[in-house]
């Protein structure tokens, strides 16, 4: 078929990924959505769930496709495989998830396919560095979810307790997006004031500094709550992944904490890893570098040894 505008191809259409594909139709952000899922009554039911909403919505025509659609897509989306059971972690998805990926990967770039891989599979970090790997598409070009979602909870919980707009809450999670993961304080601001300037002024807010540490704890520990409560998380993650969709669609430029590829920056490389980056029609333009303090430099290249061994053991 003739390609009518911007294409995203989602790979995996299960709790994520369909909650993907409805915020994109919400915002209107792209002219053709291809869903490819291995259970393929998912893909097509998802495919006719979502087009009976199209009086509501911006024109763009959606069908469950085959990887020969890749090829003139602007972004892969990759959203498939295990998810995490409760009590498990991200990494031990790895074995499954890497295997299920140098399957997918191939059959994506055996299409002909050149434009932007998202991953969003989990462990991302590794996943992402196995599909830079697998695809040999430029680094820039592979952009992981990273610690999008764990920024947002960031934000979001320090908004709450800070009683502003989460969006003037500026402060980061690096890392892995997982169990090594960590804050940013030295950085974090409300509208340009540090937070212990904005305390300074705002004395109605007593807050012990015990209770940054719980803020942070309960960021890292959210995915076990809320598969505690209901079996997986998909809204938040979904609204990162439109968010970066419309970044690189949109030429945006906006920062967000992806799971980029360093080139000596932070004196990491050959690594995927969350940092704060420039996300544009090009990929990652850029990996912003913060001038972080020694105990955050320390759990920065720890969360890395993680990673580092977790790509080893799918390079194998
Ligand atoms: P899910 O089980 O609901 O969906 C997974 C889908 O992948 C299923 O529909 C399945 O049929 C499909 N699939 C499996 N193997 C496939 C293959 N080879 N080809 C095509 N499709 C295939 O899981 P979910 O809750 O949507 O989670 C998906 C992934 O996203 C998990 O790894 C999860 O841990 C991860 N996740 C990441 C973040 C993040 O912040 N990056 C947040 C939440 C979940």
């Amino acid at each position: 078929m003739t390609k009518k505008g911007d294409r995203v191809v989602l790979i995996g259409s299960g709790a994520v990924g369909a909650s993907y594909a409805f915020a994109l139709l919400n915002r209107g952000l792209v002219k053709e959505l291809v869903i490819i899922d291995k259970n393929t009554d998912k893909a097509k039911g998802d495919a006719l769930d979502l087009n009976h909403g199209l009086p509501f919505v911006s024109p763009i025509t959606i069908w469950d496709g085959d990887y020969s659609d890749c090829k003139d897509a602007d972004i892969v989306v990759i959203t498939a495989g295990a998810s995490q059971g409760p009590g498990e972690t991200r990494l031990d998805l790895l074995g499954k998830n890497s295997k299920i990926f140098r399957g997918i990967v191939e059959d994506v770039m055996t299409s002909g396919f050149n434009g932007i891989f998202l991953i969003a599979t989990n462990p991302v970090d590794a996943l992402t560095y196995a599909t830079w790997k697998f695809s040999g598409l430029p680094a820039e070009r592979v952009i992981g979810s990273g610690t999008i979602l764990d920024t947002a909870r960031l934000r979001f919980l320090l908004g709450q307790r800070l009683n502003v707009d989460t969006r003037n809450v500026h402060a980061y999670i690096i890392g892995e997006h997982g169990d090594t993961e960590l804050p940013v304080w030295s950085h974090a601001n409300i509208g340009g004031l540090r937070i212990p300037e904005y305390l300074a002024t705002h004395q109605d807010i007593t807050i012990e500094p015990a209770e940054f540490d719980q803020i942070f704890a309960n960021v890292r520990d959210a995915a076990y709550q809320i598969i505690k409560l209901k079996g997986a998380t998909y809204y938040g993650i979904a609204l990162g992944l439109a968010k970066l969709t419309k970044s690189i669609l949109r030429d945006e430029r906006s920062i967000l904490t992806v799971s980029a590829r360093p080139q000596g920056e932070y004196d990491l490389e050959d690594i995927y890893i969350g940092l704060p980056a420039v996300v544009g029609r090009s990929g990652i333009k850029e990996i912003l570098y913060i001038d972080l303090n020694e105990e955050e430099k320390k759990q920065l290249h720890h969360s890395a040894s993680v990673l580092r061994k977790a790509n080893q053991s799918i390079m194998l």
